[in-house]
């Protein structure tokens, strides 16, 4: 810890103790009972807790074990397990290739340097042949008039799009139609037959490198039909930014005019390309089992009792894979063992100090998020409880406790109660509370809390946050770049104990206050996301 850091954290503690009696802001957690759990699901023997793997297993069986001493009662389908079968798709690259075609000539694309068939939206081998067609962002948003698919011929198409969307579309619309299914069904009614996705190279959390390290991990899907979004999706491919010049090659346009609108995020063009794309791609399936866990404390109001508020975490992470500096272990520890840390040691806490919480809680540590949320998808569609008595969820993926947490960044702030009691319990305890300072990020729809907004579910999630143009921005930044999906997000990396205190105590509050609360939080009339509520 730095010397200034430290002074902020004594600055920071002032208060609480000028202000002792109030009853907010007494810690109930000193970062160690949480840390020890981050250490026992971050280690090398669990080998990176990958969905059906014998880590997860292991992962699984610690926390069932942390759920009984809590005092939990089993609420999955099977005990504490709630299974959940997948289907992985892998891509057999020597098999497989990709080629641009145009002015009479073919050139083959590199998996590793240019483009790659993402296994997770292509789910059978394929070999087709199709012009190619520039979308912009590649959304179609009626609530903004924006389409940008009127007025070309899609059918039979690949389109081509970068990611993100114009500066004028609010964050949680934005990132709702950039989602895989939401996209697709704009895309399959105009007659699309594929994507090519470039990423937007001013959003790239992760160097193309190191994308393109790990394409070959195998993806999942959920088994059950129920919940297949992409039907007759028949080839997605991830485009390298630094190759895509050559897409639009012949076109009028180039792609580094492109980019430089889409990074000001201005109004795109859309336009047919004069390449097209040539693709054969060799897919490979195989079932996979995993399961959900899904642990009770029951509520004491004879009424109440029949609702539920879910503290939600994703237990698994990515497993083994390409490696990096000699470690091939993606260990996970921020990514989301420390999540899964706190549910247990909330839950724990609320056993040693009970508060008789009138309606009941749901602890839950859902599997294959990073296969695509598909663990809370399912629990969220197939819920053990009745879908209605679920009154809200605080989902906690990768807070990163790794600066002193002044600043609370929540996802959902401004679209429920839930979102605004968020802040308020924030501020309680002195931490300043912010919507999302950084839309392009998408991070609203990329965890599990959305499978449950889906459904209707009131749902926040919380992370540290920092100040724009702050020190602690680019140790966030660092952090992305270089720990995030990679083999050193690791127990040996820096974390900030009393951080990860003070988000816990935070959580622990807006629990109670949530599970206590004379009425179930209910979105705000004007959020977008209010629309599922009421389907
Ligand atoms: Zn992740």
């Amino acid at each position: 810890m730095s010397r200034k850091q430290l002074a902020v954290l004594i600055l920071s503690i002032v208060p609480t103790v000028l202000w002792g009696q109030s009853p907010g802001s007494a810690s109930q957690f000193d970062g160690n009972s949480w840390w020890a759990h981050v250490k026992f699901l971050a280690d090398d023997s669990l080998e990176g807790r990958d969905t059906g793997s014998e880590g997860l297993r292991k992962a699984q069986a610690y926390a069932v074990e942390q759920f009984q001493k809590a005092g939990l009662e089993p609420a999955g389908a099977n005990g504490f397990y709630q299974p959940v079968s997948f289907t992985q798709l892998e891509v057999n690259e020597p098999k497989s290739s990709l080629a641009l075609v145009g002015g009479g000539k073919t050139t083959k694309l590199s998996f590793a340097d240019d483009a790659f068939i993402s296994s997770r939206s292509t789910r059978e081998s394929i070999k087709l042949n199709a012009p190619l067609v520039f979308i912009g962002y590649g959304l179609k948003i009626p609530e903004k008039n924006l389409d940008e698919l009127a007025g070309l011929d899609l059918k039979g198409r690949v389109v081509v799009y970068i990611s993100g969307s114009p500066a004028d579309i609010p964050t949680a619309l934005a990132s709702h139609y950039q989602t895989v299914g939401e996209r697709w069904k704009a895309l399959k009614s105009a007659g699309a037959i594929g994507i090519v996705s470039i990423l937007n190279p001013a959003a790239m959390d992760v160097p193309w490198t190191r994308i393109a390290l790990n394409r070959n991990h195998p993806s999942m899907d959920l088994a059950d039909p129920q919940f297949f979004e992409t039907e007759g999706l028949k080839i997605a491919v991830l485009y390298n930014p630094a190759s895509a010049e050559a897409l639009f090659a012949g076109s009028a346009h180039t792609f580094s005019e492109i980019a430089t609108l889409a990074k000001d995020r201005k109004p795109l063009p859309g336009f047919p390309l004069s390449v097209s794309l040539v693709v054969n791609a060799a897919i490979e399936k195989k079932n996979v089992e995993s399961a959900n866990l899904v642990a009770k404390l029951p509520g004491s109001d004879s009424a109440l009792k029949n609702e539920y508020v879910v503290l939600s975490a994703h237990l698994d992470h990515v497993g083994i894979g390409a490696p990096v500096n000699g470690d091939r272990i993606y260990n996970g520890a921020m990514d989301n063992a420390a999540g899964s840390a706190v549910v247990m040691d909330v839950a724990a806490q609320l056993k040693a100090h009970p508060e008789k919480l009138k309606r009941s809680v749901l602890f839950l540590l859902v599997t294959g998020e990073e296969k695509g949320l598909l663990g809370s998808k399912y629990f969220a569609g197939r819920p053990t409880v009745p879908l209605q008595s679920i009154v809200a969820d605080i989902n906690i993926d990768m807070f990163l406790p790794i600066v002193p947490l002044k600043i609370m960044k929540i996802l959902g702030l401004d679209e429920s109660d839930l979102g605004t009691r968020a802040a308020e319990v924030t501020q309680s305890f002195g931490v300043k509370p912010i919507a999302d300072p950084e839309p392009l990020r998408n991070a609203f729809v990329r965890s599990d809390q959305y499978s449950f907004i889906h459904q209707g579910v009131p749902s926040v999630a919380m992370d540290v946050g920092f100040e724009l143009g702050s020190p602690e921005q680019k140790v966030f930044k660092d952090w992305l770049t270089y720990r995030y999906h990679a083999p050193s997000d690791d127990v040996n990396q820096p974390v900030d104990l009393q951080s990860a205190a003070l988000y816990e105590d935070i959580v622990r509050k807006l629990l109670i206050e949530t599970a206590d609360a004379a009425a179930r939080p209910e979105w705000k009339p004007d959020s977008f996301f209010a629309r599922y509520a009421m389907k």
